[in-house]
């Protein structure tokens, strides 16, 4: 805490989707008790990491930007938090199948980076952001938190290190550290090469766009409010060493998801161009969430309403997505099929 008692909460990422999500909301009273945080934003700002995210909230946070793999810059931003949240990482799959090493420097090496740092400080809360891409894929059933990591693409991969990384401090040192793992957010401010936000700026533009192999892959949906809201319910109620799935509200297959961004954007299939599958393309993630659920979490954003305001959010908004769209497209160009 801070001289005048204001809880002091780094968050590492916090430039990007999800964790520019988590600060608007702490900052803008979504937790009661949290909105006065001291909080501090540490993000390298790759491509993906975009100030404009935490604009609602401008002069309300400080920010440092850097990376989580720098020990002496941890060194001068770690010690005195009270709360250290870690988003930071590389997440786009194609892109980790062109060129792995930033996947296995952020998302494995660098939270071991954050961890010592955190256990140097004796940082009271720690919670590691994970995916449940680190399981694999399952055809049936859903996983629990003690399920076997079993990670097919190298994103995952580098993830799941992390997330061992982090569960080892846990163990070895007793470090306070919990870990999340969610699966597939949507919602504003999500960097255009992601499905959603893809497809919905492309069609919006009279655009194609590209879906992969038969379209049967399965994700399940989460509004990224409702995700923050769960790591919330991580930083204060969640216990030391403990990993918790935040579950979505709409399993849905690629094809059936398309469907609902024609019919949002009032296009037709006419503009959908199939193309080749993604190499080791998982079929399916599901996961139960009732230990969470035990915490007193419920996801609250139903998809139709989510992805209605999603969709009139990107219709909105070009002011922030057109500029993206110049900066890079997709490292993993797919192929058309047949
Ligand atoms: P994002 O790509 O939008 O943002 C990542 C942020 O991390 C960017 O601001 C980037 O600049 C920053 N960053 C990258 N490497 C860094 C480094 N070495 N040091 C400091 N900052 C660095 O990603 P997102 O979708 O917001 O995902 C955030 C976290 O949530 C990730 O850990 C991801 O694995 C996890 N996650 C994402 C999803 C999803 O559907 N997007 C689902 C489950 C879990």
């Amino acid at each position: 805490m801070t001289g005048t008692g204001r809880r002091r909460v780094l968050v590492t990422g916090g430039a990007g989707f999800i964790g520019s999500a988590y600060v608007r909301a702490l900052l803008g009273g979504a937790h009661p008790g949290w909105e006065h945080a001291d909080v501090t934003v540490l993000d390298k700002l790759t491509y993906a990491g975009n100030l404009a995210n935490l604009a609602p909230v401008e002069g309300r946070y400080r920010f440092v930007r850097g990376d989580i793999c720098d020990d002496a810059l941890l060194a001068s931003v770690v010690p005195g938090q009270d709360v250290v949240v870690n988003f930071a990482a590389e997440t786009h799959v194609d892109r980790s199948i062109t060129g792995a090493a930033d996947f296995v420097r952020s998302n494995t090496q660098g939270v071991q980076a954050l961890m010592q740092a955190c256990l140097e400080a004796g940082v009271p809360r720690v919670v590691q952001i994970s995916t449940d891409e680190v399981y694999g894929s399952i055809e049936r059933g859903s996983w629990d938190e003690s399920a076997p990591l079993d990670p097919n693409s190298p994103y995952s991969a580098a993830k799941a290190g992390g997330d061992l990384i982090a569960a080892a401090y846990a163990r070895t040192h007793g470090l306070p550290v919990s870990i999340t793992r969610c699966g597939n957010n949507y919602g504003p401010y999500q960097y255009p090469e992601k499905i959603i936000p893809l497809f919905v700026t492309r069609l919006l533009d009279g655009e194609r766009v590209p879906l992969y192999g038969d379209g049967r892959n399965v994700r399940d949906w989460i509004h990224v409010d409702d995700h923050c809201r769960g790591i919330q319910t991580v930083v204060e109620r969640g216990a030391p060493g403990e990993v918790y799935h935040i579950a979505g509200t709409a399993e849905l297959t690629n094809v059936q998801l398309t469907e609902r961004l024609l019919e949002a954007t009032g296009s037709d299939w006419s503009r959908v161009e199939r193309v080749r599958d993604r190499p080791g393309h998982d079929r399916r993630y599901s996961l139960a969430d009732d230990k969470l659920r035990a915490l007193g979490h419920t996801p609250r954003v139903s998809f139709d309403e989510g992805l209605a305001r999603t969709v009139a959010w990107y219709a909105a908004r070009r002011d922030w997505w057109e500029p993206l769209r110049g900066r890079t497209r997709s490292a993993f160009t797919p192929e058309p099929t047949g």
